[in-house]
């Protein structure tokens, strides 16, 4: 059992294996999973968690593992952080639920003030709270057709946005969440992605020549004209941590502009300090008409937004947008909590730190490890593609492999990536220093 009775940064920064992982109770748990919870719900790691905090998580066989995972960037300012916690408990103690278009309360606009403030641009916009990253990305193309009153969508090659039937549509990748759920939403086009590591011609023309390409498509295939909104990740996600080559994006929001179609960012794993910007659109200043967020919004608790031009956002119907549970009071309270949290302890910087630490160890890995084709990322979202060495050819049993030997030694790391060859790591961004040294450490062991 653990040693101690609660989480957050009091719980003991350190990697502590007293079984093997995972150790007895949880494998007597995760039989009850797999007896209780359809094997459609996969399990990265078979360790079942009782307290996290800091730069660790804790299982019921009182293992202390590293966390490079944060519950895929939710946990940014770590889990159970005091100001969440405290603001939480104060809540759910005076109410829990009323449904804001019912009868609202004061944290929800408070919530939404506070993303009008902080994200890209100085326009005037409007915020509305949803459930996940899915169902804000849904919203985003409705208000974006509504707004416009053209149809078509266009998404980018290795683009993750959700599971739902439009946003499963939106996405790139068929397994594992497209496959045998089609038919798929209709008026979706996909165009290509300036993916460095593999445009053909090499890293240097990629971006020019993938906007030319996108561009080119769309004005034959679609027609400009017909063109609602183009929805991208400024750094492509589950796709694999792909950082589209500098001057695509600026070139996408160029011809958005000059055609009447919306550009709209889906920050939902990016957000908030994860990159070492705020938003990861701050790099090259482009400024979206929408932005969706959810993940790193509300240390764990249920929440993510839409945030949009006023003029865009203000012309749908009184009714047009909601949901019973959107900006439920617990998450709008974690959420304030969280913007504390980033700005008091700097997390925007420590972010940034975290990947000055992080990418010369992975480039030094690279060296002496060739199947390491590409270290990629910014901030605390880095990633290695594995790859057949001195081919791009992808490599995913070598990735589930280091995966295996990381997690044995207590380091929680995730994989990513069409191909499925991507280990990528998003620590909490609250871990110390000695345990983001130590993990690298076990992962450089692990290359072996
Ligand atoms: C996770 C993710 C989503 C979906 O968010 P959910 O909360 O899982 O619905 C959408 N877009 C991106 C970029 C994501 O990483």
């Amino acid at each position: 059992m653990s040693m101690t009775t609660h989480g957050g940064p009091g719980l003991p920064q350190e990697r502590r294996l007293v079984t093997e992982i995972p150790g007895p109770r949880s494998r007597e748990l995760f039989a009850r999973k797999q007896a209780a919870v359809p094997p459609g719900i996969g399990t990265t790691l078979p360790v079942f968690i009782t307290h996290a905090g800091g730069g660790v998580v804790v299982d019921a066989d009182g293992n202390s593992l590293i966390d490079f995972g944060s519950g895929i960037a939710v946990t940014s300012v770590g889990n159970a952080a005091p100001r969440v916690v405290e603001r939480v408990q104060r809540q759910v103690a005076d109410f829990t639920h009323t449904c804001f278009m019912v009868t609202p309360y004061e944290a929800y606009v408070a919530v939404c003030e506070k993303l009008n403030e902080l994200t890209p641009g100085d326009h005037e916009k409007r915020t509305f709270l949803v459930n996940s990253g899915a169902e804000a990305v849904e919203n985003a193309v409705k208000v974006a057709r509504h707004a416009t009153g053209r149809q078509a969508v266009v998404v980018f090659d290795h683009g993750y946005h959700g599971r739902t039937l439009l946003t499963m549509t939106l996405t790139a990748k068929n397994m594992p969440y497209k496959h045998h759920f089609g038919p798929f939403a209709p008026e979706v086009y996909r165009v290509p992605l300036a993916y460095p590591f593999r445009w053909p011609s090499g890293p240097d023309k990629c971006a020019e020549e993938a906007a030319a390409l996108a561009i080119d498509m769309i004005n034959k295939q679609i027609g400009a004209e017909n063109v609602a909104a183009v929805v991208i990740e400024p750094i492509a996600g589950e796709g694999g941590f792909i950082e589209p080559a500098k001057g695509f994006l600026p070139a996408i929001l160029d011809y958005c502009r000059a055609n009447g179609i919306l550009f709209v960012a889906d920050e939902v794993q990016t957000g908030f300090a994860r990159t070492g910007d705020l938003f990861a659109c701050e790099d090259e200043g482009i400024v979206p008409d929408i932005i969706c967020t959810a993940k790193g919004i509300a240390g764990g608790l249920p929440l993510a937004a839409v945030t949009g031009r006023a003029e865009i956002l203000d012309r749908v119907h009184v009714g047009g947008l909601g949901g019973t549970y959107g900006g439920n009071p617990l998450a709008c309270e974690a959420a304030l909590g969280v913007f504390e949290t980033i700005e008091q302890e700097g997390l925007v910087e420590r972010a940034r730190h975290i990947g000055d630490v992080m990418l010369p160890r992975l480039r030094g890995f690279q060296e002496r490890f060739p199947a390491i084709g590409d270290v990629r990322g910014r901030g605390a979202m880095t990633a290695i593609e594995l790859v057949k060495p001195g081919t791009t050819e992808p490599d995913p049993a070598l990735t589930l492999e280091i995966t295996r030997r990381c997690h044995a030694e207590g380091l929680l790391v995730l994989t990513a990536g069409t191909y499925g060859n991507v280990l990528r790591f998003l620590p909490p961004l609250v871990m110390p220093d000695h345990l983001l040294e130590e993990g690298l450490s076990i992962l450089d062991k692990s290359l072996v």
